[in-house]
């Protein structure tokens, strides 16, 4: 009987798999067309991107590629957008539905390598794109073109918006767009994140803040009169000392990690100056404030001990993200529609080295399309500025394979995965995933209205407020 009733499941999932193909939008298939049409010249953007390889509000060269193939594609641009060069739109169609997509662009520092499964820089010393955001940027601007094109075609209506959004990596870029309304007419935006599976992300980030405390005390000579000096210092690392006492008072969520950036300069001088980086973490923006208003009263009295004063200067900060199950199920499907990611012999060895040499288990690449997961609304693990557009407008977030699991994340083994055909598998899913969901959105009012319902109902009455300080954003002095 078991038997019997497995055999008639099975029949069943062949006749659903078969139907399901058969039913395939139209309008979804020509999208998946139209990547595959543009799929050498959005591999070209990303890999010059790759090799650009331009840390956070420095991406002259990868923000120009972008904006520049969005421009040829017919797109209007509004270049230079909210105080900084390299952040972008650019959109195409009008009136409503306003959907928006974001592509990043900036790369990590120091990170250099070449496309290769052993470590070895490309250029050593500079930076490589260890979070495959060359990928991000152009993979998204696939799928916002997809759209455009159907929309030529008068198939679709409404108008979609580009976002070449800078700095995901420091600064948080998106803040500042955001502060300045840009993401405020929006329906619904998109976005994907390079990772090591595949998946319609059901799961938050982690709120955190990003702060400097700086300590001034006064010079003297440490051995004729030491009595004469208040160490900058000793404030920094009763600072720290207290910050580490305080790790055993938070809860498990809660994440603190620092930096020294100055700490006196000799020996035989009482340090005047001080100055510490630090971010605090947590699941929850509320845990942040929480965590960050007791960390504001060790400076003080860290100063305090030391007879010196404290200054505590926030620089940015990201909310958690908001995830929206209502439109990672309608992601979900599209995904599920085109399948998993299949690679060759070649690709897996690729993988398996980098495992090896790494020394994770050799299990090569996971393209597989995994069911969508439950909702995880405390991750551990990273924050992003995409969590601050989650709280402006329904977000949908894919993740996709661009490198093997057991992968050291922000190094070597991504940048290389990231500027071959591993990542440009993973680029192209997502482009495809992304603009079927985009279809799904333009056409289908009430997935809209859904989509916005569970918005709301997971901001409740909390009114958005970025962390980042009044005024212009950090540009970057010098080269
Ligand atoms: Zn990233």
């Amino acid at each position: 009987m078991k038997k019997l009733l497995l055999l008639f499941v099975f029949i069943n999932v062949v006749a659903f798999g078969q139907k399901q193909k058969m039913a395939v939008n139209p309008i979804k298939t020509a999208v998946i067309q139209s990547v595959d049409k543009h799929q050498q010249e959005l591999i070209s953007v990303s890999d010059k991107i790759w090799a650009y390889a331009e840390t956070a509000l420095r991406e002259n060269k990868s923000s120009k590629e972008l904006a520049d193939y969005a421009e040829a594609q017919g797109f209007r641009l509004k270049r230079g957008v909210a105080g900084m060069p390299t952040a972008f739109t650019a959109e195409y169609g009008s009136g409503k539905p306003i959907i928006g997509i974001m592509g990043e662009f900036d790369a990590l520092p120091g990170i250099s390598q070449k496309a290769q499964p052993t470590k070895e820089a490309l250029n050593p010393g500079a930076a490589g794109h260890g979070c495959g955001h060359n990928l991000f940027g152009a993979g998204s601007l696939g799928a916002a073109v997809a759209i455009k094109e159907l929309m030529q075609q008068g198939k679709l209506k409404g108008t979609v918006r580009f976002y070449g959004t800078p700095a995901e990596e420091s600064v948080g870029g998106k803040i500042y767009m955001a502060r300045d309304g840009l993401f405020a007419d929006l329906d619904v935006c998109l976005d994907w994140h390079p990772d090591v599976e595949i998946a319609a992300s059901t799961q938050s980030s982690q709120a955190m803040v990003d702060f400097i405390v700086e300590f001034k005390g006064k010079a003297a000579h440490a051995a004729a009169d030491p009595w004469n000096g208040r160490s900058a210092v000793d404030g920094l690392e009763a600072f720290t000392d207290g910050v580490n006492m305080l790790r055993e008072h938070v809860r498990p969520s809660v994440r603190m990690h620092y930096a020294i950036m100055s700490g006196g300069d000799v020996p035989n001088v009482v340090p005047e100056y001080a100055k510490i980086w630090m971010w605090v973490r947590d699941s929850k923006r509320e845990g942040v404030e929480t965590v960050f208003s007791r960390v504001k009263e060790i400076a003080q009295g860290a100063a305090m001990i030391a007879g010196v004063e404290a200054r505590v200067t926030v620089q940015t900060g990201d909310y958690e993200l908001l995830v929206n199950r209502t439109g990672a199920s309608a992601l979900q499907k599209n995904l599920e529609i085109l399948g998993p990611i299949n690679y060759t012999a070649e690709e897996i060895a690729f993988a398996k080295k980098i495992q090896e040499v790494q020394g994770g288990e050799q299990i090569g690449l996971d393209g597989k399309i995994h069911p969508l997961k439950e909702t995880q609304e405390h991750p551990t693990g990273g924050s992003t500025d995409v969590g601050d557009i989650s709280w402006i407008v329904p977000e949908i977030t894919l993740i996709a394979t661009t490198a093997p699991p057991n992968t050291a994340w922000h190094g070597w083994s991504v940048v290389a995965c990231g500027g071959m055909s591993i990542g440009h598998k993973g680029m192209v899913l997502a482009a495809k995933s992304l603009a079927m969901t985009m279809v799904d959105l333009f056409e289908n009012e009430q997935l809209r209205k859904d989509v916005r319902t569970e918005f709301e109902q997971r901001k409740g009455s909390h009114v958005y407020k970025a962390y980042i300080p009044e005024g212009p954003p950090p540009l970057p002095i010098g080269k």
